[in-house]
């Protein structure tokens, strides 16, 4: 069951406004930071809900889910992946996806630059860096970071916007804060070595928006805060 159009509209405007508060306590304009709905496990009226509002893209986190859902939604809008992406289904989502936040893996860098070629598209993706070092998240280990961006900087059919983390589950915010602080001195270090403007750090959810936009966040992902809680 998914909650009412109106409520929907309700709780955008409350995720909007913890935005504009972390934003302005970091001194931050609030609109530096984009809010993506994640409507996984929820059906296809998320999306349409989100869409009806004018916001821009959506995040999935499963490539099958989200092909489902694109068939029900009438309206155009932007779909990222933020889940963890299969070898196997690497084309199927470069087919679907306008961008893919989750990619930790050279061999992934590779699979994904080649169908993007096959399909005459230049693929925007974020680097997905497991910046709390959390033994239960994906992402590449940071240390990792500059070899990954260097292979991805070489492909000539993706096109890298930035780097992406899940905090680790903690009880403890420092825990996410430290972790977003992490990312943000990684991207800086990567932007400076490299050359590359790295724009977009893809970091924050319900839980801790606030420490992610304290830390520079340029997006936050957000589910439970938007539609509930996933079953
Ligand atoms: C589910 C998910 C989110 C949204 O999480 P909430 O806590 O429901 O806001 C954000 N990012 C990723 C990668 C997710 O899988």
């Amino acid at each position: 069951m998914l909650i009412e159009y109106e409520n929907f509209c309700l709780r955008v405007d409350k995720v909007m406004a913890r935005i504009a508060a972390a934003a302005s306590a970091a001194g931050r304009a609030p609109d530096d930071v984009k809010l993506l709905p994640v409507t996984k496990t929820h059906p296809a009226e998320a999306v349409i809900f989100a869409a009806r509002y004018g916001l821009p893209a959506v995040g999935e986190n499963r490539v099958q889910e989200a092909v489902e859902k694109q068939t029900q939604v009438p309206m155009t809008l932007r779909w990222e992946l933020v889940g963890h992406l299969q070898s196997n289904k690497v084309r199927l989502a470069v087919a679907h996806f306008d961008r893919i936040q989750s990619v930790d893996s050279e061999k992934l860098l590779s699979l994904l630059d080649r169908a993007a070629g096959e399909l005459g598209k230049k693929l925007p993706v974020l680097l997905q860096i497991n910046a709390g070092n959390d033994p239960a998240k994906f992402g590449a280990d940071p240390a990792d970071a500059p070899h990954l961006l260097e292979a991805a900087l070489a492909k000539p059919h993706l096109q890298v916007d930035g780097l992406m983390t899940i905090a680790p589950l903690s009880n403890d915010p420092q825990v996410a804060r430290r972790t977003f602080a992490n990312l943000r001195l990684l991207r800086a270090g990567l932007a400076a070595r490299f050359g590359a403007p790295l724009p977009e750090l893809s970091m924050g959810m319900t839980s801790d928006i606030e420490a992610a936009v304290a830390e520079g966040s340029t997006l936050v992902r957000v589910g439970t805060a938007l539609y509930g809680v996933r079953e």
